[in-house]
């Protein structure tokens, strides 16, 4: 019999609950430590930052899902992990003992670091649903006061396709209120070329973005160094492939949401072994911490290094897919330890996206997300849109259901020929 413990209830650690709950034995515990008791869809948030969506609609009470699946919940949240110890330190000052961790914690939002970044100073996020929110009462004021909007993604980003995804929704509200002649509109990103999203591009990801940016009228400046935000202004240096500055544009904006750079949350960062300097979670192959063989991780907390070197530093997105294919290798390498095997089951991290335009969009399938690649494929339509919203409703009912895959799932996922596990292997690399 095993304590398992998973730390953070988002996108990933609900599904690794509900996963553990599917794979590991009866007497085996489950256990989830969040802040709070609510899931939380964030990709839906760009949505709720126009309107299209409001909290109600996109959060669900993880409390009956967790009884119904013999889950046990602790709201306090983490204050510290004692990874030596095999315990957490609950915010309440409890501690919690474990047999195995997963580490879920996502994103810190690394707002500080970059002068007058963040809704707490002069821009606005979609990251959170709080932060979403207070954007669609500046969306609100924008409509009131039409003036020019500056979207994107600052330097060590890793998060892109919410950043393009935002800009065309935002362009479409615009049009719908007919007020989009009087908002310029400029995209301004850390990535080398339009399209790259952290992921050295996927099929033509480059043309397809190129195309509709300039087919809505959305300026753009890559390879941008964001020196500071003001209220009315966004500065930014764009930096020549030597690394010297080529130009400092001032862009005027009376609205800006601009993706962060991500690091570890607080509660697990600078543990010798377990984090890289940024605080995300070092895991082998087996998403197992050397360090503390008894600990894994899933999730945006999960380091991975960049494609390749670029001017301004761009990190690789952890997308949702990419995130399910962590976590059913996580449930069954548990299950071996438990068993006294080895671990043996490797993700796949491919990478299948949808990046909503508000009435089109833009998918993309890489497999491996990293190239080169067997599968590199991007294409556009309407029908990306209405597969957006099908998505939010299948993934809310698996959270609500308390399932982690339902068979046809699995099904139309394997007609793809997208697996989220890859062959498996023995050896300890
Ligand atoms: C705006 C946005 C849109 C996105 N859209 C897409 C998309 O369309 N498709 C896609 O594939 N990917 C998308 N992503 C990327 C990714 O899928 C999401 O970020 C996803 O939510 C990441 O899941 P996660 O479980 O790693 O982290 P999260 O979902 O952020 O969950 C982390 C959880 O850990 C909890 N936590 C943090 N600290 C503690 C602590 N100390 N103690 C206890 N709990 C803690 C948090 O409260 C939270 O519940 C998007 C990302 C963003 C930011």
């Amino acid at each position: 019999m095993a304590d398992v413990v998973v730390l953070g209830a988002g996108l990933g650690g609900t599904i690794m609950a509900y996963e553990l709950r599917d794979t590991l034995s009866r007497s085996d515990k489950v256990i989830v430590v969040n802040k709070g008791s609510t899931y939380s869809f964030v990709p839906s948030n760009p949505w709720v930052a126009v309107g299209w969506r409001d909290r109600e609609s996109i959060e669900v009470d993880l409390a009956p899902a967790c009884k119904k699946r013999d889950i046990d919940l602790y709201p306090q949240g983490a204050k510290r992990l004692h990874a030596a110890e095999n315990r957490i330190e609950l915010m309440d000052g409890t501690f919690l003992s474990y047999d195995y961790l997963v580490i879920a914690t996502g994103p810190e939002l690394a707002f500080d670091e970059i002068p007058g970044f963040g809704p707490a100073a002069h821009t606005h996020s979609v990251c959170h649903i709080d932060h979403a929110l207070d954007a669609k009462a500046a969306f609100d004021a924008l409509l009131a006061k039409p003036g020019p909007v500056v979207i994107g993604a600052v330097q060590g980003a890793s998060c892109y396709g919410p950043a393009y995804e935002f800009a065309f929704i935002l362009e479409k509200a615009l049009r719908d209120a007919k007020l989009r002649d009087k908002v310029p509109m400029t995209f301004i990103t850390a990535e080398p070329y339009i399209g790259h999203l952290g992921l050295d591009g996927v099929g033509d990801t480059k043309g397809l973005l190129e195309s509709a940016l300039r087919s809505k009228h959305i300026k753009w400046i890559t390879n941008a160094r964001i020196q500071r935000f003001e209220a009315d202004k966004v500065v930014a240096e764009e930096i020549n492939d030597d690394g010297s500055v080529k130009a400092v544009h001032e862009v005027a904006s009376d609205y800006t949401m601009m993706l962060p750079a991500f690091r570890g949350v607080e509660a697990v960062r600078g543990i010798e072994g377990l984090t890289n300097p940024r605080g995300f979670i070092l895991v082998d192959k087996h998403q197992q911490n050397k360090a503390f063989p008894n600990i894994f991780s899933i999730g945006v907390c999960v380091a991975i290094a960049p494609t390749g070197k670029t001017p301004v530093p761009v990190g690789v997105p952890k997308t949702g897919f990419m995130i399910e294919s962590m976590v059913t290798a996580t449930a069954k390498n548990i299950a071996r330890l438990i068993r006294g095997d080895r671990p043996n089951a490797e993700g796949s991290w491919n990478a299948v996206c949808l990046a909503d335009f508000g009435d089109g969009g833009i998918a993309f399938v890489a497999q491996p997300q990293i190239p080169p690649r067997n599968v590199n494929w991007s294409s556009q339509g309407k029908w990306v849109h209405a597969a957006k919203i099908g998505f939010e409703k299948y993934f809310l009912h698996k959270i609500r259901s308390g399932k982690a895959e339902p068979f046809y799932e699995k099904l139309a996922l394997q007609v793809l020929g997208i697996d989220k596990l890859k062959a498996v292997t023995f050896d300890d690399g």
